[in-house]
């Protein structure tokens, strides 16, 4: 019995001895102080370890590189898998919201969709856009610029992307035309560009034509880079596999689009000072 109850005292001061870890599963909570040297913002990584394997190795290793940026504690990054366990004002915290293969659970779909329309910040990765039939959610299509699911290339492999924007702030320093690393492509319906709202930046080249050697596109406007100018938001089509980080371009690419939604952050651009 005394052992016991000695365990409990322990078990009961360890836990009131520790901050609690919170929404976040890194278990880290600091402030943005940019005034001082500190972080300028902070970033939310949302992740899901439940999808398919190669969902979630895109999504470790974009954990391991978007980490690697905030050497110097330049900015925050905070992980987690499940967003309902934020408060709306835990979650106004981030400047932006990266999402990895993965998108609001349903109870936290109005909680992401008041983030947004309060001028959040979202950076979406590949499935993180996937959306069908069975989806229902039309605010998240109407977000995303009205494109369901169309097709997929099988297997995932390298493609030539060309740039649509080329004065663009998350485009401006990239090549006219480059390789992306094997992943799947997403073709969408109706096509993301024909919504005017909808600034596509980057499209897969027609000369990829036909792409695929099991499910094969043969044709159609592709885009794979795009901004709804009523968001601050982008999407990238790229997060498929173990191969998304091992190109510079790319790389060069998703710092830009972080950088690019941080700036137009409501409350100032954070990298003006
Ligand atoms: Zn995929």
């Amino acid at each position: 019995m005394k052992r016991s109850l000695l365990f409990l005292l322990i078990l009961t001061l360890t836990a009131c001895g520790r901050p609690s870890a919170g929404p976040v599963d890194n278990n880290t909570y600091r402030e943005t102080n940019y005034a001082k040297g500190g972080p300028r913002f902070k970033a939310l990584l949302l992740y899901d370890d439940t999808a398919e394997e190669a969902h979630v190795q895109f999504d470790h290793q974009a954990i391991a590189f978007f980490r690697k940026q905030t050497v110097g504690e330049g900015f925050i990054v905070d992980s987690t898998q499940n967003l309902g366990a934020f408060t709306e004002e835990q979650l106004e915290e981030y400047s932006v919201i990266i999402a990895l293969n993965a998108s609001p659970s349903r109870d936290a779909r109005p909680l992401f969709e008041r983030y947004m329309e309060n001028g959040g910040g979202w950076i979406g990765f590949h499935a993180a856009a996937y959306n069908d039939i069975r989806t229902e959610w039309p605010w998240f299509v109407k977000f995303l610029g009205g494109g369901v699911f169309k097709c997929n290339n099988w297997p995932p492999q390298p493609a030539l992307l060309e740039l649509d924007r080329r004065d663009h702030p998350v485009t401006r320093n990239l090549p006219d035309s480059f390789v992306a690393p094997a992943t799947e492509f997403y073709q969408w319906t109706p096509e993301p560009r024909e919504n005017p709202d909808i600034e596509v930046l980057v499209s897969l080249s027609p000369r990829n034509y036909p792409i695929g050697l099991k499910d094969i596109v043969y044709g159609g406007d592709f885009p794979v880079v795009w901004t709804n100018r009523n968001y601050r938001m982008i999407y990238i089509n790229m997060g498929h596999g173990d191969e998304q980080f091992s190109d510079a371009t790319e790389q060069l690419l998703f710092i830009n689009a972080l950088q690019w939604i941080v700036s137009l952050d409501p409350a100032g651009n954070p990298f003006d000072k």
